[in-house]
């Protein structure tokens, strides 16, 4: 089955964990052995052609760049303008990427009805470009609201204003507060372009905010059920509910610490916390119980967002064995026509109805 995938972290693993995702995986990760600077070193499921082996042609995937104030413990660049610069080696990597037929970008309706139709010829994937959708995680790197056209250009057709911490937009997962006049001025403009509002990582307060100050498409790249573990990064029932207004589609992730209540990182680990894919059609069927219906969720794995193996359902070895979900959701009683939707056809109706 076709599947699109709402949320990988492509560029950031070419560039900061130095992956070279036109490789095998077995090589990937043979060459991490060893290796302790990251804590996902050697347990990578992700690379291009295990995508192709998913039968994953179309992926949302990112550009990230955080910006860190005096003072902020995160991870991140000292100023704005350098946290622009490493998104533009990030795009500088799609690009590389298509130039080598391994990647070609969807920005519009043409573009992704020409994709599909490459994807559904009946021709083996395996020489087949993944298809992406450009996304930026965290808006700190815009470094003025002007710098959002220059982003449009090159192909940018999703904004996530925050991501973990305070941001320079909006305020992100972990943090409390609202997104202010900045956040609103962001927000108008990425209107006036017809960019799609990714209300993931949003806290509580910024993304009520967000609802109310933007009128434009929203989606919820990767985000699972509060309902089902208790933290701020997940969504509230009350949210979900408002999402599903919008018309909203979530991705659901594949992170175990937003799958199963009580995981600690580095020290839980999935088995031992009973983490399958399993786990995963809970939180896909939270949503759909909300709804009443299969049309509002998607996948959204996060699978390459500085986790692995070591952090997701046992049962996945690579993010080929999506392929798996299908069965899962039958078991659970979803029709046939269900389960397309919820692999590929809700975000392809998102997409259509964005891109026009
Ligand atoms: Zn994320």
């Amino acid at each position: 089955m076709f599947v699109i995938d709402a949320h990988l972290d492509l560029s950031m693993n070419a560039l900061e964990w130095n992956r070279d995702l036109t490789r095998p995986l077995v090589e990937v990760n043979q060459r991490e052995e060893g290796l302790t600077d990251k804590p996902d070193r050697a347990n990578a499921v992700v690379t291009l052609p295990e995508l192709r082996k998913g039968n994953i042609g179309l992926v949302v995937a990112t550009q990230i760049g955080r910006y860190v104030a005096p003072g902020n413990p995160l991870p991140g660049w000292h100023s704005p303008e350098q946290a622009w610069a490493q998104t533009q080696g990030q795009v500088a990597w799609y690009k590389a990427m298509e130039d080598a037929g391994e990647m070609v970008q969807v920005n519009d309706l043409p573009s992704l009805d020409k994709h599909l139709e490459l994807w559904n010829d009946g021709t083996p994937s395996e020489k087949k470009p993944v298809g992406y959708i450009l996304s930026l995680e965290g808006a700190d790197s815009i470094v003025t609201v002007k710098h959002l056209e220059r982003a449009y250009n090159y192909g940018l057709r999703a904004v996530g204003p925050a991501h973990y911490g305070h941001g320079r937009y909006a305020q992100g997962t972990d943090a409390t507060g609202y997104m202010g006049p900045k956040g609103h001025e962001l927000l108008r403009e990425m209107e006036r372009l017809n960019i799609i509002l990714d209300a993931t990582h949003l806290c509580d307060d910024s993304f009520w905010e967000a609802l109310d100050h933007f009128s434009g498409h929203v989606w919820a790249s990767h985000n699972n059920c509060r309902a089902l573990v208790n933290h701020n990064r997940q969504y509230s029932d009350e949210m979900i509910k408002a999402l599903i207004d919008r018309g909203a589609v979530i991705g659901a992730a594949l992170d175990a610490w937003m799958m199963v209540p009580g995981w600690v990182r580095g020290v839980s680990t999935p088995k031992g916390m009973n983490c399958n894919m399993e786990v995963m059609v809970d939180h896909i069927d939270h949503i759909c119980q909300i709804a009443g219906n299969a049309l509002h969720v998607g996948m959204g794995t996060d699978l390459d967002g500085a986790f692995g193996r070591e952090q997701c359902p046992y049962d996945l070895e690579t993010i080929a064995d999506l392929q798996k979900v299908p069965d899962l959701l039958k078991k659970r009683g979803y029709t046939d026509a269900d389960i397309q939707n919820m692999m590929h056809g809700n975000w392809l109706r998102f997409l259509r109805n964005a891109l026009a």
